[in-house]
């Protein structure tokens, strides 16, 4: 049916429909909403529910000698000096800083508390053991932080019913740089929490039930002896979690602390839950779990997105868009036989000439691949460039990482990007639409 056709109750309209569901869409949808915009988002579930939950900056610059940088905005200065097509190198600090201060507001508002180190990063220990430096940690983390830079005496506790954490991997590994760190599998059963291998988001929501949090203080209690500190895998609650850390600390006598887990991440999904929850109080209105299959620009220059399964169920209608909508496994970017494309509005994509040029031979090189840097190429108000090398469209901006010539994962950028590129695009749109 043509859209001029479609029944009203199919069509919804608004300002800004936001294509994604990452963190780089929330955060696009916080700050059209922030600016009072009738503001759309579609997606499924990004590479949030999978994260850390720790907000990295930047980090690792270059790449191929994997230098880490305390000063994630030394480090930014650097890299847009040797790399001034990234993403970044288009941003004030300013902007970066205010659009992550206002995601952390948000964040508090929404019951997950965050901690930085002044302006530096902080280094958190991981479930391999080893450590990564980040901007800023969940509050329930922060005393790992703490505790790892003053190599105070440390428990590390595992649950022998949860799968991908050990606790003798991490005090193994990290033995020989801290000495006082111990570690103690203990055993939830007989709680109120599933019988046999449970996983950590199950673990989570049963923390809350009554009673399972006094089982975890008597089995962990008899091996506190000198520990100043408890590290505790990433699953103390989903929505009460501080409060929980807060609650086992009092009881255990000792500081407790959450070690990032291995994905399904807990706070990956307590971020999720949290924007889900204070975007819906915001206004925004979440088509979820819906993808956009089709599009068009109408004659008004308003753009009709369609909402469905084969064929369109539902239409949005939106004066502007920002597509946020990930690279190979969110499906925003698609790898064709001989090309990689953007898989909704068929944008242009940087990548190499060649498919033989993608990879290079060694899969673990530290320079990483050149595919892990295509993607589209945006002006300086992150519109996406047609073939002509000037905006595909007025009011059409991309933001996180679907954007060109980053490498979130080696570069320790993601969330700093996602949310920065998403002010910038909403910014663009508030201007352009003056
Ligand atoms: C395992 C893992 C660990 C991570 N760890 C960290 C970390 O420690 N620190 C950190 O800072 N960052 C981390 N990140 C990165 C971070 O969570 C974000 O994934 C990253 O910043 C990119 O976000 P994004 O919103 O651009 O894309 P994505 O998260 O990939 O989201 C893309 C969204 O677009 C949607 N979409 C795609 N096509 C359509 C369509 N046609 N219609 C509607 N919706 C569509 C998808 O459904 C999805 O919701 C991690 C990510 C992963 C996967």
């Amino acid at each position: 049916m043509p859209v001029a056709m479609m029944p009203e109750e199919t069509t919804v309209e608004c300002n800004l429909a936001i294509i994604g569901c990452g963190l780089s869409g929330m955060a696009a949808a916080l700050f059209a909403a922030g600016k009072g915009f009738s503001t759309v988002q579609t997606g499924v579930s990004g590479g949030m529910i999978f994260a850390s939950g720790l907000l990295d900056l930047m980090c690792v610059h270059p790449v191929e000698k994997g230098s880490r940088w305390m000063d994630p905005w030394a480090a930014i200065d650097a890299l847009s000096d040797d790399i001034p097509e990234h993403p970044y190198a288009r941003l004030k600090k300013e902007t970066i800083k205010k659009a992550l201060e206002k995601v952390v507001y948000f964040l508090r508002d929404n019951g997950l508390p965050y901690l930085k180190c002044g302006e530096n990063n902080s280094e958190v220990m991981t479930p391999l053991g080893t450590s990564k430096h980040t901007y800023y940690v969940p509050q329930t983390m922060w005393e790992g932080v703490r505790a790892f830079k003053e190599k105070r005496p440390c428990l590390v506790v595992g649950f022998r019913e949860l799968n991908d954490f050990s606790a003798a991997q991490i005090a193994g590994a990290l033995g020989e740089r801290w000495p006082g760190l111990r570690w103690q599998d203990v055993s939830l059963q007989g709680s109120a929490t599933t019988a046999g291998l449970v996983s950590g988001d199950i673990m989570a929501r049963d923390m809350e039930l009554a009673g399972n949090l006094e089982k975890v203080v008597t089995e962990i209690r008899p091996h506190i002896r000198d520990a100043e500190t408890v590290g505790i895998p990433a699953i103390l609650g989903m929505e009460r979690s501080h409060e929980i850390v807060e609650r086992l600390s009092q009881e255990l006598g000792a500081r407790v602390f959450e070690i990032p887990t291995m994905p399904l991440s807990v706070p990956g999904l307590r971020l999720n839950e949290a924007f889900t929850r204070g975007l819906s109080d915001k206004g925004v209105k979440l088509f979820f779990p819906n993808r956009i299959i089709s599009w068009e620009e109408a004659d008004d220059g308003n753009f009709l997105l369609g909402i469905g399964q084969g064929a369109p169920a539902k239409w949005i209608r939106a004066e502007g868009v920002i597509l946020a909508t990930g690279r190979f496994w969110a499906r925003g970017l698609r790898a064709d036989r001989d090309r990689i494309r953007e898989a909704l509005f068929d944008l242009p994509v940087h990548q190499p000439e060649e498919r033989a040029e993608w990879h290079h031979e060694d899969f673990l090189d530290l320079r990483g691949h050149p595919v892990n840097r295509a993607g589209l190429e945006v002006d300086d108000l992150f519109r996406p460039l047609d073939r002509t090398g000037g905006p595909a469209s007025e009011k059409l901006f991309a933001a996180g990482s679907i954007l060109a010539h980053q490498d979130w994962m080696r570069m320790k950028c993601g969330s700093g990007l996602a949310v920065s590129s998403a002010y910038a695009a909403v910014t663009a749109f508030s201007k352009i639409r003056g």
